[in-house]
Formats: C-alpha cells, sequence, structure tokens
C-alpha cells in the first residue's frame, strides 16, 4: 500500500519547506544552508540573550555595528577567555580563566568596537542553588580565586558559610566561574 501520509504544515522538514521549494529537510536544513549575516538578523538580540561582550565594549547596538567580526580580539586574548559567538560576534568564556584585564583586546580593535578602558561595565557574577556551601558543604574556592575580594563567607554559627558578593567590588573578571566545581558560577547584569 502506498505511503499517503503528509507532514503538517508546521512540522520541521514538513509541508512549509517542502511546498515553498527549500529543498530536502525543509526549514531546519534551509537555516542551516542560509548565510551566516542573514541568520543573525532572525537571532534574539544580544541584549536578550545577556551575552557578555570582551571588556571595553561599546553599548550593544553600538557594538554590533561597529565589530567587523575579525577575530582580532579573539586572537589578542592571552588567557583565551575570548570566542566566537552567535552571528560571528565575540562573548566571554570563563570555564577555563578569568580576564586579566590587560587590555589586549582593546588595543587589538582596529574598528573601536571595544575602547579603553578594558572593563566590564554592570556584569557581576551570580550563584545558583547548586552551589555546595548552600548545600551544607564546606566550599570557599570562589571567593579564594576574586583577587578582587568581592565574595566573602561570613561567619555563621553551627552552619555552613555562604558566598555573599559585594556588587559594587565585582568587577565582572569571571575568574570564580571556572573553579567552581559545581558550576553554580554565572556571569549576569547587575
Ligand atoms: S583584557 Fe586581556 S584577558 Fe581580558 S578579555 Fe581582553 S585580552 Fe583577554
Ligand atoms: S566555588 Fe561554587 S560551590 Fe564553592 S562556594 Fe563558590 S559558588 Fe559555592
Ligand atoms: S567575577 Fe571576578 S571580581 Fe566578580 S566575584 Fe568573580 S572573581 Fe570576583
Amino acid at each position: 500500500m502506498p505511503n499517503t501520509f503528509m507532514p503538517p504544515l508546521c512540522w520541521p522538514g514538513g509541508g512549509l519547506g517542502l511546498m515553498s521549494g527549500k529543498g530536502p529537510g525543509g526549514w531546519a536544513a534551509h537555516n542551516a544552508r542560509m548565510d551566516p549575516r542573514r541568520r543573525f538578523m532572525f537571532r534574539p538580540s544580544a541584549a536578550q540573550r545577556a551575552v557578555q561582550r570582551p571588556p571595553g565594549a561599546l553599548a550593544e547596538a553600538a557594538f554590533e555595528r561597529r565589530c567587523t567580526r575579525c577575530d582580532a580580539c579573539v586572537k589578542a586574548c592571552p588567557p583565551q577567555v575570548i570566542r566566537r559567538g552567535d552571528g560571528g560576534f565575540p562573548e566571554m568564556h570563563f570555564a577555563q580563566a578569568g580576564c586579566d584585564a590587560c587590555g589586549a583586546c582593546v588595543r587589538a580593535c582596529e574598528p573601536g568596537a571595544l575602547q579603553a578602558p578594558a572593563v566590564f561595565e554592570g556584569w557581576v557574577a551570580r550563584f545558583s542553588a547548586a552551589c555546595l556551601a548552600q548545600r551544607g558543604v564546606e566550599c570557599r574556592v570562589c571567593g579564594e580565586a576574586c583577587d578582587a575580594r568581592a565574595i566573602r563567607f561570613p561567619p555563621r554559627l553551627g552552619q555552613v558559610a555562604q558566598p555573599v558578593l559585594t556588587q559594587e567590588a565585582c568587577t565582572g573578571c569571571g575568574a570564580c566561574v571556572g573553579g567552581c566545581p559545581t558550576q553554580a558560577i554565572s556571569m549576569a547584569r547587575g
């Protein structure tokens, strides 16, 4: 008996993709083949996704206008904490190390999308419920990693001390992120 089943129009790879001539695989395959510059037009804004740009970045809209996605900052960063991210724009990635504010990325940015001083405006560390201390296990790894002394562990009588962030002291450097044994730290807008 011949297979007469037709996929609903809304399914990935279904009727819409086939009917509109996008070829085998429908829209998913079409999107994968799409020019990255066009795909960038349809993605959520970086502000919506809360992407941390390299230090000294202009405000997001101006940054995206000025940045040519040349990767100069990615290549210039000694601890390699800048990665090519969504749309080809640089993003911070702190799994292995933090930013030491050397300014090499800013100096490498000829279009001026990054400008001195090499600081992260408004970014701070956030702790999730995965934190060991919050689960009653002694841990101070993040506090030891923070040169700015932005993480303190105020003593609590008979209980495990908890990490407390002094937001004003946090530089957004991400040095505390990679060492956390439970990946409980992420960077967020302060
Ligand atoms: S300031 Fe230095 S360490 Fe920080 S992101 Fe730029 S190049 Fe990397
Ligand atoms: S390093 Fe991670 S688990 Fe340890 S205290 Fe800091 S946030 Fe909690
Ligand atoms: S991001 Fe940097 S300054 Fe902020 S708490 Fe973590 S290590 Fe300290």
